[in-house]
């Protein structure tokens, strides 16, 4: 095998056979520019409470495949390095100066990671020394500063939102740096979504080409599961959870009254795995739309048919649908607004409102039909929740792999678990690509076999007439708003 760092190499085999293929993209680790320093025995072996750890730390040479279905034959692919306690550790423990910054939006489970790095760092490794950056990238430089201690963060995971709070923009890869290297920070914990990531790699390699004695972790943050490489992303499963009561009360809504349409905008900027998968947890979803899948209002296999369909069979339909679902097909008829947040991305229309006064129109004064219109947008409601049990113990894992990462002395790596390991994964290709809805995945298929829902792939799509600019007052919350 031939092992690299930082860089992703297609690798012959270890005893030269052709067609091996094994391929480790590494992680970089500080020795790689600060070459001879020594290696510290890991303080855990010398802990009660982890004894036991001393058969179980990971061995420097473990990968974690990326692909696990494989043909016979066909070359062993892409492999990330185990994440995990290291017999050898980099730093001493009374040496390190931990930082932890939030940033992005907010999603279930921040505190916890925050929490459990707080612990893993000192429970395990008797790190005393650790800084909370409060609001984002541009803490580092505005000086807000907070000193975490088990004490201070002991209840915080009940709680939604992130204890340090956060930001968008803001984010300054040489006044940040030069501030880590002011306060004397030797490990940076870096909780974020694909931007806060990207920034993430920035600061490593500035470190790097400062030569500083700086482990950089990132820790992959995004409600929309759209994170690339990792199974999934941390506050996913509470939201889809979350995400059941609002289509709840919108089943309640139109199953109480006569031809009772409802609609339930959840999150999916670029993927809808939310809309997804609450749809196939929920049972009381008739369509779901997502930015993965073009759809089409009129004509033969269209969406109004389809809501006709329905309110004739059932009396009532429920459609839910992502934020970034339809939003070329809406800016054909609203003004695309070309207007970006502080950190760069664009802003979405609001696909919800749009699709709610489409269908009202279309029943009212082409099918002549009454409906009643029962709109709800849960977002605010499930991003501010605190996680559920499932991604409390997610999130305890995601901080221990980073503290063990950090504290063996890598660096420029992203945690997260692939094929159910979790593993370092080089900051860049967690970046590079975002993971969306494969609609010729299986996953796709089974939802469409369970709504039974139009595929809206094989008539040519009707642009409407232009509509009219009736203003609505948006909802983002759980009331429910008759339109
Ligand atoms: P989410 O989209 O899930 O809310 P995010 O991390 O993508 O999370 P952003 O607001 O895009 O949220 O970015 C968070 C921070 O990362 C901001 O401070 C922003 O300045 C910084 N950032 C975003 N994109 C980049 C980039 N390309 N390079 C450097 N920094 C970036
Ligand atoms: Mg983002």
């Amino acid at each position: 095998l031939i092992w690299r760092q930082n860089c992703r190499i297609r690798a012959q085999s270890s005893n030269g056979t052709a067609g091996d293929g094994f391929v480790l993209e590494d992680v970089p680790h500080l020795t790689d520019f600060l070459p001879g320093l020594l290696s510290y025995p890991n303080p855990l072996q010398n802990s009660k409470a982890y004894a036991i750890v001393r058969q179980t730390f990971v061995t420097p040479e473990d990968a974690v495949a990326e692909n696990i279905v494989v043909q016979k034959d066909s070359p062993r692919g892409v492999h990330f390095r185990r994440a995990g306690p290291r017999e050898k550790v980099y730093f001493k423990s009374e040496e390190v100066r931990a930082c932890i910054v939030t940033c992005g939006g907010l999603c279930p489970g921040i505190n916890t990671v925050i929490r459990e790095l707080v612990y893993g760092l000192n429970y395990m490794y008797g790190v005393d020394d650790i800084l909370g950056i409060e609001g984002g990238y541009r803490g580092f430089y505005s000086k807000n500063t907070v000193s975490l201690t088990p004490k201070l963060v002991n209840d915080i995971h009940k709680r939604g939102g992130t204890f340090l709070r956060t930001s968008r923009g803001g984010h300054d890869t040489n006044k940040i740096v030069d501030n880590i290297e002011d306060r004397g920070i030797n490990q940076v914990y870096i909780i974020g979504g694909d931007g806060t990531q990207k920034g993430a790699d920035l600061i490593f390699k500035e470190v790097e080409k400062r030569g500083l004695q700086v482990a950089v972790a990132g820790i992959p943050k995004t409600i929309d599961n759209d994170i690339a490489v990792i199974d999934k992303s941390f506050g996913f499963d509470t939201a889809v959870e979350e995400a059941q009561r609002a289509i709840n009360a919108a089943h309640v809504e139109v199953e109480s009254v006569e031809n009772g349409v409802g609609i339930v905008k959840l999150m999916g900027r670029y993927s809808g795995f939310i809309a997804m998968y609450a749809t196939l947890a929920s049972r009381d979803v008739d369509c779901c739309l997502i930015p993965e899948s073009p759809f089409y209002l009129e004509g033969r296999g269209g969406l109004f048919e389809f809501v006709e369909e329905r309110l004739k069979e059932n009396g009532h339909i429920v459609i839910v649908l992502a934020e970034g679902a339809g939003q070329d097909y809406v800016a054909q008829e609203l003004h695309p607004i070309d207007e970006k947040d502080a950190s760069g991305n664009r802003l979405l229309l609001d696909v919800g409102l749009w699709l709610s006064q489409k269908i009202k129109d279309h029943f009212t004064n082409v099918r002549k039909m009454a409906i009643n219109m029962k709109y709800i947008d849960p977002t605010y409601m499930i991003r501010a929740i605190p996680s559920n049990a499932a991604d409390n113990v997610y999130c305890t894992l995601l901080a221990q792999s980073a503290v063990h990462g950090a504290m063996a002395g890598y660096t420029g790596f992203t945690v997260g678990p692939v094929n159910s390991r979790h593993a370092y994964i080089p900051i860049a290709r967690v970046t590079e690509t975002q993971n969306t809805v494969k609609l010729t995945d299986r996953m796709w298929a089974r939802l469409l076999a369970s709504t039974n829902q139009p595929s809206f792939l094989n008539s040519n799509e009707v642009i409407p007439e232009k509509a009219d600019q009736e203003t609505m007052e948006v909802v983002n919350d759980m009331r429910i708003t008759s339109i």
